[in-house]
């Protein structure tokens, strides 16, 4: 019986251990909360509708349903 006791054990100390070693914040966290250092890496991007180009939503141009790149490209459309 002395062997379960030492198993039991040894899967408390694992356990503890496996604990220990996952991140203080999970990734989801992170990402829904703007990182004041990059502000470009929490923003969403969107998709230019004439070129393409993907760019950080604030800097897009809105033109009814669709995006653009700039007012040029909004324009062209
Ligand atoms: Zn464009």
């Amino acid at each position: 019986m002395r062997i379960l006791f030492w198993l039991g054990l040894l899967v408390l100390i694992i356990l503890a251990l496996k604990k220990k070693m996952q991140p203080p914040r999970s990734p989801v966290a992170t990402t829904s909360r703007p990182d004041p250092q990059n502000p470009a890496s929490a923003e969403a991007m969107v998709c230019c509708a004439h070129c393409q180009i993907y760019l950080p939503a604030s800097e897009a141009v809105q033109r009814g349903e669709q995006v653009y790149c700039s007012k040029e490209h909004a324009d062209l459309a």
